[in-house]
């Protein structure tokens, strides 16, 4: 789905711990280069591929993936298509979702405890499914860190917003000239309307609380959301309410 010149929301199916949604990557690339941000579950990189292709945009332009967090829908393809794409890809996230990405630390919603409250409620064909990923979570190297606030130099101008709450190091990404927010789980649209992260996928409430707090502070007329799609215009009224309603004002 095009949401601006030069953006697009690519649209992969999902199917995952027995329900089949879709779910909203976005791309964006100017002449010579394309930047795609969060990369389906595993075994997405036909769906992703085809989906940039399907957009009028080379494949091969691919030059960057940035990653909102750390969750299982958001990393899950980022193995194959850097390795299809043979070194030619910055990854960048959020430094407190790198050793996460990584390896170096289990993702924060995959413990054994949680797993095993999921898979209680889950058909046998599903369980297998997460226990696959489970036993082999995907990983990647991150080659460059963003920090809060920090304005990157691609498509016109993206800021990266710290939201923490879903994850430590949850990024939004305000795309300037669109005035877009790509905001990952942080806000979500269900039946039409714009709304909170989710709080049974949301370790630290509070947290996600204040983000959107600070989210407030920009001038927001459309949202992508990972899950539920698109939003707008006029976005930064409801992200106001949303705000006043979740800390109380
Ligand atoms: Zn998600």
């Amino acid at each position: 789905m095009r949401i601006a010149e030069n953006i697009e929301a690519l649209e992969l199916r999902m199917n995952l711990m027995g329900q089949n949604t879709i779910i909203y990557p976005a791309l964006l690339w100017d002449l010579d280069e394309t930047t795609l941000v969060d990369t389906g579950i595993p075994g997405s990189l036909d769906a992703v591929r085809w989906e940039i292709e399907n957009a009028g945009v080379s494949f091969e332009s691919l030059r960057r993936i940035i990653l909102t967090h750390q969750d299982i829908d958001h990393i899950g393809g980022l193995p194959e298509i850097t390795r299809v794409r043979e070194g030619k890809i910055e990854v960048l996230a959020h430094e407190e979702d790198k050793p996460y990405i990584e390896g170096d630390k289990s993702l924060i919603k995959m413990n054994r405890e949680r797993m095993a409250q999921m898979m209680e409620s889950l058909p046998e064909p599903q369980q297998q499914q997460l226990e696959r990923i489970f036993s082999t979570p995907p990983t990647g190297k991150v080659d460059r860190t963003i920090r809060d606030g920090e304005e990157l130099p691609f498509h016109g101008g993206i800021e990266a917003i710290h939201t923490p709450g879903h994850t430590p190091g949850h990024l939004s990404l305000f795309v300037k000239k669109a005035r877009l927010l790509i905001a990952g789980d942080e806000l979500r649209v269900e039946e039409g309307e714009l709304v909170g992260p989710s709080e049974w996928a949301t370790p630290d409430m509070e947290r996600a609380k204040a983000s959107l707090r600070k989210l407030t502070g920009y001038q927001i007329d459309y949202v992508l959301c990972y899950h539920g799609g698109f939003y707008g215009p006029n976005a930064f009224e409801r992200i106001a309410e949303l705000s006043a309603t979740a800390n109380g004002q």
